[in-house]
């Protein structure tokens, strides 16, 4: 095809989109084959809808050319959710971003392209926030979110995008239009994170909450892993229940100082970050109080924040960990596995031996509450291999299940770790996934080629990790 080539997919698309809605040169359309992780192949045509008629329209046009379709939002995805792997057709929601905020129903009616961040601004002005903040919330999508059911620090408290979504429309394989509420076989709930593999979320109706009153923040910081998910654990059982608590390891903490000067502890094997919040004071100092007691007697060392420029700047730590890691290698493959939180120090130690061993850099970050950690391998794509880098993420992976664990706790799998499925998930429930898969797309043409690996194909993981599986395919986040 030449950059100026309409194939038959487009012409027909023109037929009921308006030409600025469809994106037809090579130019154009090469902007729309990566996410943050990976590139894939040049889509054959690429849509920007306003409606959703706009998208029913392009799901028609694409079923009558057989051409696959990938829904996609701001590309921040960070599992291959996006990138095509066949010529395809793909949506972006981008330009459809109409914002209802209903106060007195507390929600707010998103359509996919309304970017996370927007959500809480519209609501605030009525004393009402949206909890779900992935890292990313400035530029991801309510699309994007709902794709992959997006989580972030306030989520061990708050729940993640699932738990915020009243309402769903959504257009099938077909280019029919559903709507979902919560109730019997919750479809809803199938839909959300299924990583546009079931269908094409093109409105959701939003629970918001009022931001609490008051929150404080404690930074500890401890000379052993084990020490700090000792205080994490012994905290909660306490009774507290942190609105916020994160974890660095020694890797990621000396990244962060280097690039900000923050005066974090160089020398510690773990940090933890930890906000409580609520309406009575008294219950949030109380709350914190059970934290620090935690961490002392775990042996941390306890730096508690001030006043909230304070508490801002050790946040900032946490916010600064993307451009931190950037300036070590260009890339990252950026992990996302769930494990016990007992079995959590003895999951970093192994990881840090693995990453020793490997010529990578590797860091260690997550949200520790829920047991969620991102190893991070640190790579430059140009002079390392990304069959190495592939191949350290598997082993990664096999950590994790055989912890007990899961292989995303908010990310995804998309492609990035579609090949550990079958370590993951016992064969019988792989076919069992592979019939709902099948029964809203029989076709196979929504996002083919993602989270579900291909029947004929071995696994390519190492070791008996069947055996050992008591794991699964991701957590139930939060
Ligand atoms: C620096 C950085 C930090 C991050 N931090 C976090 C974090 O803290 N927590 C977290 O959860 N994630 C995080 N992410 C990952 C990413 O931002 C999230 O997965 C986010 O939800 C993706 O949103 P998006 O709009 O970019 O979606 P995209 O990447 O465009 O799409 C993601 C998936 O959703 C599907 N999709 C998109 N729109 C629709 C739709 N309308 N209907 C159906 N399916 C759709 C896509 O097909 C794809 O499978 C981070 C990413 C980066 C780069």
């Amino acid at each position: 095809m030449t950059p100026t080539d309409h194939s038959p997919l487009t012409t027909d698309l023109l037929r009921s989109l308006r030409p600025h809605q469809v994106l037809s040169s090579l130019s154009e359309r090469m902007n729309y084959r990566y996410d943050a992780i990976q590139f894939g192949v040049t889509p054959l045509a690429v849509v920007l809808p306003e409606s959703t008629a706009d998208v029913v329209a392009a799901v028609r046009a694409a079923k009558a050319a057989g051409v696959p379709i990938i829904g996609r939002g701001a590309a921040s995805g960070l599992s291959g959710g996006v990138t095509p792997v066949q010529e395809s057709l793909v949506i972006a929601f981008t330009r459809m971003t109409a914002l209802r905020i209903v106060p007195e129903r507390r929600e707010a009616v998103a359509q996919p392209g309304v970017v996370t961040l927007k959500v809480t601004e519209a609501a605030r002005p009525h004393g009402l926030i949206y909890p779900p903040d992935p890292a990313s919330f400035r530029t991801s999508t309510i699309g994007g979110n709902l794709g992959e059911n997006a989580g972030g620090p306030l989520c061990f408290k708050y729940g993640v995008t699932g738990d915020y979504v009243k309402a769903l429309e959504f257009v099938d394989a077909d280019g029919d239009v559903h709507r979902l509420t919560r109730d019997c076989y919750d479809l809803a709930g199938l839909l959300i994170g299924s990583e546009g593999t079931l269908g094409l979320m093109t409105e959701a109706t939003l629970r918001l909450i009022p931001p609490p009153t008051y929150s404080r923040t404690l930074m500890a910081h401890f000379a052993e892993v084990g020490q700090a998910a000792e205080a994490v654990s012994s905290a909660i059982a306490a009774g507290a229940v942190p609105s916020k608590l994160e974890f660095m390891d020694r890797a990621c903490t000396n990244a962060v100082e280097d690039y900000l000067h923050l005066g974090l502890p160089r020398e510690a094997e773990a940090v933890l970050l930890v906000d409580t919040d609520g309406d009575d004071l008294q219950t949030v100092d109380a709350e914190m109080n059970l934290v620090e007691a935690a961490c002392l007697s775990a042996g941390g060392v306890v730096r508690r924040a001030a006043d909230p420029a304070e508490a801002e700047a050790l946040w900032q730590a946490r916010r600064s960990i993307s451009p931190a890691l950037g300036r070590i290698r260009p890339q990252r493959m950026n992990e996302d596995i769930v494990v016990p939180r007992s079995a959590l120090p003895d999951v970093v130690r192994e990881i840090r031996a693995l990453g020793d061993a490997s010529p990578f850099h590797l860091v260690q970050f997550g949200h520790i509450g829920d047991g969620n950690l991102h190893p991070n391998i640190m790579f430059d794509p140009r002079t390392e291999s990304s069959e190495a880098v592939h191949e350290l993420a598997h082993k990664i992976a096999l950590v994790a299940i055989w912890h007990g664990g899961v292989l995303s706790g908010e990310h995804g799998i998309g492609t990035m770790k579609k090949d550990f499925m079958r370590d993951a998930v016992d064969p019988v429930t792989l076919d069992v996934l592979r019939d709902v898969k099948r029964g809203l797309d029989a076709g196979n043409r929504l996002n083919p080629g993602k989270i579900l690996p291909d029947a004929a194909s071995p696994s390519t993981l190492v070791g008996d990790s069947q055996s050992r599986n008591a794991g699964g395919l991701a957590a139930g986040k939060g």
